[in-house]
């Protein structure tokens, strides 16, 4: 464990006496605490087979008292209000789960069950909060399940509440806005197959959780672990909303893209309540996610958040995460600000980005005035000013910032050796940047000994010192995000990788809900184009399951994939989705492969080609150790 530099230190104390932040105010904490039904006191949430999902204790053993110089004390105050947790009622008839889960479970009560806004991110924890209600509420059936937008927080824990049967006979509606189906797929189905370890980064899921690692993830405490689930919706509110009575309830379902490119807004006019999605929660959103993923809308994100003013009686306005707004004047005030926040970077961004201004300068420019700095709602726990700002220049320019210097640069490991050698070598550089850390330019110690470890990936004395860097900067964080990332990189750069993650989530009910297609386009990215040189064949797919018949060509060392069978096949496979699933997931022989499908008819070599040729993601990657990769080309070759 490394302590607090003096710099690090110096930096903590001018926080704490930081007139930007209105440290006086204590509103927060009573909205909170407000309405606490019961906090669980177990030592944590467990899985069937014993392992631990969802930690108590582990927050509880430091989460009290001043910050210590370890966690930036703006950061340290929210995840103390992120610790008050267990079940809640915020006003008759509505009740939710906080802190159980990164995310909230909202359930509204109708005259014969329970709405369900948002099953949590894992069946397990799902469980645990729907046993709570039935505890010390009632126990009365689900009648409706609500998700409110495209994210796995907010569907992946369903099946701990409700079963497929349940949906299918029609005890149970499922709703979701129009596209929820396609944007899970795109946001959880190829790209998705990266992000574990940058996941990992941004969450601090390998971290310690203690105030030297995760104390917080601005959304919430940590991402639970468990089982991610997927029903499919029955329902589907278009984008012109819809007014709708489930069960004596009656709901306005405003359709509201945002922090998802789909989503909606509820509104219950009996209860004063509207749900919000993750549109608006109690610290700054990201427009763009260091987890990666596109930049989102911020222009709708402003307005979707600006036409929920027109719910003017709302007196309690609750979200995704965090802890509700409560008061007619409270919430319209909070709304307001949200919508200015977001519309405030979105618009300064573009009034830069019109003037010339690239993405590193802008960044480094825009503050917001006062009046929005000072609101803790809007403080950057989740999103930062810095990265949101650069999202929204991609979002309308792309990755490239129009100067050719920038257009074909040479890749990174060529483009250090280059560096350094003109800066007199790796040994001097190192010896400068101790220098430099002694004076606490830990940016450019990190972005120098970057360039390091990129020419020289084991140099022990360069990882050790960019490491020391890494855990200042998470130290004097106030985003809890930025802070998981710099202490994740802290410690691959001493440790190395973790062989698994701390809390595992296994995502392959999503994959099983996938058409087929899709699932054959999972295939297509794992083609290893430099060994498919020159071959070619057709396969056809025929699905006993779901009686669906599909075909893949290979050609130009490319997958492609179509509905129907082709007349010319090399070879027929007769099998169930799940095993299209299974190759998708795991590396399988030509014997396994053939004792999973019910026949394959032609020939089979084709069907061996098409196995062999096919890659396997591993469960991480390295970010911050930059030693080769696989198949790494040597750039020698290149100017
Ligand atoms: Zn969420």
């Amino acid at each position: 464990m490394r302590t607090p530099t003096q710099i690090t230190k110096l930096a903590h104390e001018k926080a704490c006496c930081d007139t930007t932040f209105d440290w006086e105010n204590k509103q927060d904490f009573e909205f909170a605490s407000r309405g606490l039904i019961h906090r669980p006191d177990d030592a944590a949430v467990y899985d069937a087979l014993g392992n631990i999902v969802w930690h108590h204790e582990a927050f509880e053993e430091f989460l009290h008292g001043d910050a210590p110089l370890t966690v930036h004390p703006s950061l340290w105050r929210h995840a103390l209000l992120n610790n008050f947790r267990g079940l809640f009622k915020v006003t008759d008839g509505i009740y939710q789960v906080r802190g159980e889960s990164l995310a909230n479970v909202t359930f509204v009560e109708s005259d014969n069950g329970y709405i369900v806004i948002d099953p949590l991110t894992t069946a397990e924890v799902a469980e645990y909060a729907l046993n709570l209600l039935f505890q010390h509420v009632g126990k009365k059936p689900i009648v409706a399940m609500i998700y409110s937008h495209t994210h796995s927080d907010h569907f992946g824990g369903v099946r701990g509440m409700i079963s497929q049967e349940e949906v299918e006979s029609g005890q149970v509606r499922v709703f979701a806005s129009e596209g929820f189906v396609e944007w899970v797929l795109k946001e959880h189905g190829l790209a998705a197959e990266g992000t574990p370890s940058r996941n990992a980064y941004m969450y601090g899921e390998n971290l310690p959780v203690s105030a030297v690692g995760l104390v917080d993830d601005g959304l919430g405490q940590a991402i639970e672990g468990g089982q991610v689930t997927y029903i499919a919706p029955t329902d589907v509110i278009g984008r012109d909303g819809a007014t709708l009575s489930i069960d004596g309830i009656e709901i306005e379902f405003m359709y509201a893209p945002g922090e998802a490119p789909t989503g909606m807004h509820c509104y219950f006019p009996k209860f004063n309540t509207l749900h919000i999605a993750d549109n608006c929660y109690m610290c700054m959103h990201n427009v763009y996610t260091i987890r990666g993923a596109f930049p989102r809308d911020a222009l709708q994100w402003a307005d979707s958040v600006a036409r929920s003013l027109r719910f003017t009686e709302t007196e309690y306005l609750v979200s995704g995460h965090n802890w509700p707004v409560f008061g007619r004047d409270e919430v319209k005030r909070f709304l307001g600000q949200q919508r200015d926040g977001i519309k405030f970077m979105h618009d300064q961004t573009l009034r830069l980005m019109n003037f010339g201004y690239v993405p590193a300068e802008i960044a480094n420019q825009i503050e917001f005035p006062p009046s929005l700095a000072r609101l803790w709602h809007l403080r950057g726990y989740y999103g930062t000013l810095k990265h949101n700002v650069r999202g929204i220049y991609v979002y309308y320019l792309g990755w490239y910032d129009g100067n050719p210097a920038t257009l074909d640069e040479l890749p990174p490991r060529i483009l250090a050796n280059k560096t350094l050698e003109y800066m007199g070598g790796v040994n001097a550089v190192v010896a400068r940047a101790r220098e430099d850390y002694e004076q606490g330019n830990y940016r450019w110690v990190v972005h120098i000994l970057n360039q390091v470890l990129w020419a020289e990936p084991e140099n022990s004395l360069a990882r050790e010192l960019a490491s020391a860097a890494h855990t200042q900067l998470g130290y004097s964080a106030e985003n809890a995000t930025w802070r998981n990332a710099y202490l994740s990189a802290a410690i691959e750069l001493t440790q190395g990788l973790p062989e698994i993650p701390k809390l595992h989530r296994v995502l392959r009910d999503v994959t099983r809900s996938m058409s087929v297609l899709h699932m054959l386009d999972a295939l297509s990215i794992r083609l290893n184009a430099s060994r498919a040189i020159d071959k070619t064949f057709v396969i056809n797919w025929i699905l006993t399951d779901s009686s669906e018949l599909s075909h893949s060509e290979l050609s130009n060392c490319v997958l492609n994939h179509r509905q129907g069978n082709a007349i010319e096949a090399d070879a027929t496979i007769t099998l169930t989705r799940s095993v299209i699933g299974q190759m998708s997931l795991e590396p399988l022989t030509i014997d396994q492969f053939t004792a999973l499908v019910e026949v394959i008819e032609g020939d089979v070599k084709a069907v061996t080609e098409l196995l062999r040729l096919l890659d396997h993601f591993p469960h991480w990657f390295p970010v911050a150790t930059h030693g080769r990769k696989f198949e790494e080309r040597s750039y020698s070759d290149l100017k």
